[in-house]
């Protein structure tokens, strides 16, 4: 299968495909009620599709039938054109990654064969799949020296994870399926994995079905959301800023939840907003006594200490600079930082961490600037302001509470 041989298109097209159910119906053998109930849906090519909705609502059952793990009971689903339930079922699967919660690791391989099984199976050289496990590694940020030999209960939550989703891309499938992966991580974690997808789908456009129960999850991964009901009735089905602005009815209402407008926040990334530029930056290696005398004569107190790699390790204050036998060995060290990619909401978060500014980091962990307090507090009274001219008219009433 070509499909499935491609290395990573580098160019910047979609490499996935349209998936279309129409009339799916799941019922399970001595159920009464059917599991998902006459579901027809568009996944547009290259795009995140979010299903949330809550616990046995049908969202598993409803994403299994894209690859076949579950069989409908009736209905039609194509992929990329392709009847899915008259493919060959290995033809279907090479071309749909599916990762899950906990990551669902074989225990007794090691990452570099956990990544490398689904090209093994597909009969490429043992050459060509160890270098394309090198660059999944490389792909999910667990550098290969350290992690290939490794097994699953020697990683964290937050490595499985990212093992799971190298697994997933291993052989570049166009179709990406994902239920829950990042829902046995911590919050942070989670974040971090969350930023990190966004930023692997700028590269890969793959078609992505994602599973959440967590509607802040929805918003900040989905190009668009599909909020279902009981039996995957699809209550809504659009994209995150529609349905934040018009939730549909009230129970779309009740899972968007107060602080519609704070949600906006995730909706905004990084990279849309300006980062200050004026932090003084160092290197590890640079002398803490020049260092004191460039901030004393910017009137600063903290400086930034990169990496070998210009990534932000962590701020160190003026005072500590005149004992210090390095810059590597005094100062605070960074509790956050937060990407371009990530959102105005994690952002803040990390701001209330930090007590100030967080260091942003660029697509390999670089510095790329600071963002600072006012910079949200600036874009969250534009969004209201935005917000008012839509619902009432360009009048401001309310608006300035
Ligand atoms: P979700 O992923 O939204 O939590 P599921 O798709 O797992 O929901 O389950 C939908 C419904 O189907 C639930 O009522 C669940 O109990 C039922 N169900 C799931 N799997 C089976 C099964 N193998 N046999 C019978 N009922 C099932
Ligand atoms: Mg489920």
């Amino acid at each position: 299968m070509s499909v499935a041989e491609h290395a990573v298109s580098t160019t910047d097209g979609v490499s996935g495909v349209e998936i279309e159910l129409e009339h799916v119906t799941k019922r399970y053998p001595g159920t009464r009620e059917a599991a998902v109930d006459d579901f027809s849906m568009i996944v547009p090519a290259g795009k995140i599709v979010v299903f949330v909705g809550p616990s046995g609502c049908g969202k598993t059952t409803t994403m299994r039938m894209i690859n076949r793990l579950i069989e409908p009971t009736s209905g039609r689903i194509t992929i990329g054109g392709d009847d899915a339930l008259k493919l060959d079922v290995d033809t279907l699967r090479r071309r749909i990654g599916y990762a899950i919660q906990q990551a669902g690791l074989f225990p007794h391989f090691t990452v570099a064969q956990n990544i490398g099984v689904v090209p093994g199976l597909l009969g490429w050289d043992k050459q060509k799949v160890t270098s394309r496990v090198e660059e999944m590694m490389d792909l999910v940020g667990l550098d290969p020296a350290d992690f290939r030999d490794r097994y699953p209960r020697q990683l964290s939550g937050g490595q499985q994870q990212r093992v799971g989703v190298a697994r997933a891309l291993a052989a570049d499938p166009p179709v990406l399926l994902m239920d829950e992966p990042f829902g046995a991580v911590d919050p942070i974690t989670r974040g971090n994995l969350q930023d990190e997808l966004l930023r692997l789908q700028t590269e890969l456009k793959k078609t992505i079905v994602f599973v959440t129960h967590d509607f802040d999850e929805a918003v900040k991964l989905g190009d668009k959301i599909a909020v279902l009901g009981n039996s995957s009735t699809i209550l809504q089905y659009d994209t995150p800023d529609a349905i934040l602005a018009n939730p549909a009815n009230d129970t779309v209402a009740g899972f968007v939840g107060a602080g519609a407008s704070l949600k906006q926040l995730t909706l905004l990334r990084v990279r849309d907003v300006e980062l200050k530029q004026d932090a003084l930056t160092a290197g590890l290696d640079d002398s803490p006594a020049e260092v004191r005398d460039k901030l004393t004569q910017a009137r600063k107190r903290f400086v930034l200490v990169l990496d070998h790699r210009r990534r932000p390790t962590r701020w160190v204050h003026v005072r500590e600079l005149g004992t210090a036998s390095s810059l590597g060995s005094v100062g605070k060290p960074l509790r956050d930082v937060v990407s371009l990619q990530s959102t105005l909401q994690d952002a803040l978060e990390a701001m209330l961490a930090e007590g100030g500014g967080v260091p942003v980091t660029g697509p390999k962990g670089e510095y790329a600037g600071t963002i600072e307090l006012d910079t949200v507090i600036a874009t969250l009274h534009q969004l209201r302001e935005d917000h008012a001219d839509d619902h009432v008219d360009g009048h401001t009433e309310g608006a300035s509470a």
